[in-house]
């Protein structure tokens, strides 16, 4: 039979006694001052210590407690006889209590806390290194043939930069780049950096003021950085804490070997919300009507079916524009009915 020593309270006094106590068949023995006793298991409850202390405790259903210095070897041995018993049961309540807690903030990291992350990130990237990155997509998408030199005359795209003066840029003049292409058909994207794309299908269907409406829209997603934010919270929180942390060379890799299709890019609704209320605040001001965005959107949406008509897949620029019959209401209240 094991034998520890103990400091006993008795639970009236604060006076310790150096006291012997014993495991036995039918409880615990303790050798107590005022004579032997033996506590059953179950009216005891065995408490793990707290921090680099060893010091086990164990309550008494009497109101007494014990401390036990060797408690690891008591606890190991109680264990054995009633797993069930005392550590067991705190242990079972903080798990209990724990599981929730984790599952909670593991929610929370995975909700928030990663696009948070990605977004402090974003706003670390300098303008520079989002201009460069905005330059090497531009040149990929060339290269890889996704778009190809516009074949409008240079007075009209000369003419659509002019206009294109009106939108402002509230850090940098826009960069407006003209391209044709098969893939992407009529459409308009924005890139990192202050680069916009727009095709010749979509000039050959939208008004100059139609345009400028979903130019409006894009200057949204370049003001608010959404390219940059959107890359970063698809890549996950590891490239966003080597931006904090300044690793350049990783930061580079790991955005260009992002399989990167930007004109399939599917923003959040959260990021078409915030650019689409760019839009309406500056469509809003006189001599424009918030109804240009509505027309240009019928329009690309009408020319996206026509082109896929044979394919089942949704067209893209609507896709990544999603539930546009909900975001066009408020657009849609400024144009004559009918
Ligand atoms: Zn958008």
């Amino acid at each position: 039979m094991s034998v520890w020593r103990a400091s006993y309270f008795n639970g009236q006094q604060s006076t310790a006694h150096d006291i012997e106590i014993a495991l036995t068949p039918t409880g615990l023995w303790l050798g107590l001052p005022e004579g032997e006793q033996i506590v059953p298991l179950d009216q005891l409850r065995l408490v793990e210590p707290i921090g680099s202390s060893q010091l086990w405790r164990i309550e008494l259903a009497s109101g007494g407690m014990l401390d036990v210095t060797d408690g690891a070897s008591l606890a190991r041995t109680v264990g054995q006889q009633q797993p069930w018993l005392g550590r067991w049961e705190s242990s079972l309540k903080l798990a209990l209590l724990v599981i929730p807690l984790l599952a909670v903030f593991l929610f929370a990291a995975y909700r928030w806390g990663l696009p948070a992350a990605a977004d402090l990130a974003a706003y670390a990237v300098p303008a520079s290194s989002e201009r460069w990155l905005g330059e090497k997509t531009l040149q990929l998408l060339d290269k890889q043939g996704v778009l190809a030199t516009s074949r409008w005359p240079s007075e009209r795209l000369a003419l659509i930069r002019q206009q294109l003066a009106q939108l402002g840029g509230q850090a940098a003049p826009y960069q407006l780049e003209f391209r044709r292409s098969d893939s992407i058909g009529a459409n308009a994207f924005a890139l990192p950096g202050n680069v916009m794309v727009v095709t010749d299908d979509l000039l050959a269907i939208l008004t100059p003021d139609e345009l400028m409406a979903v130019l409006a829209h894009e200057a949204g997603h370049i003001e608010k950085r959404h390219v940059i934010r959107g890359m970063l919270r698809a890549s996950g929180l590891a490239l966003s804490v080597s931006i904090l942390v300044g690793d350049a060379n990783s930061i580079i890799d790991a955005l260009i070997s992002l399989p990167i299709a930007l004109a399939d890019l599917r923003y959040s609704r959260e990021f078409e919300l915030e650019a689409d209320a760019h839009a309406y605040a500056w469509l809003q001001m006189p001599g424009r009507t918030p109804c240009n965005f509505v027309s240009a959107l019928k329009r690309i949406e009408k020319a996206q079916h026509n082109r896929n008509k044979d394919l089942p897949e949704v067209p893209s620029w609507l896709s990544s524009h999603p539930d546009t019959r909900d975001r066009m209401a408020q657009f849609q209240s400024h144009c004559p009915a009918g």
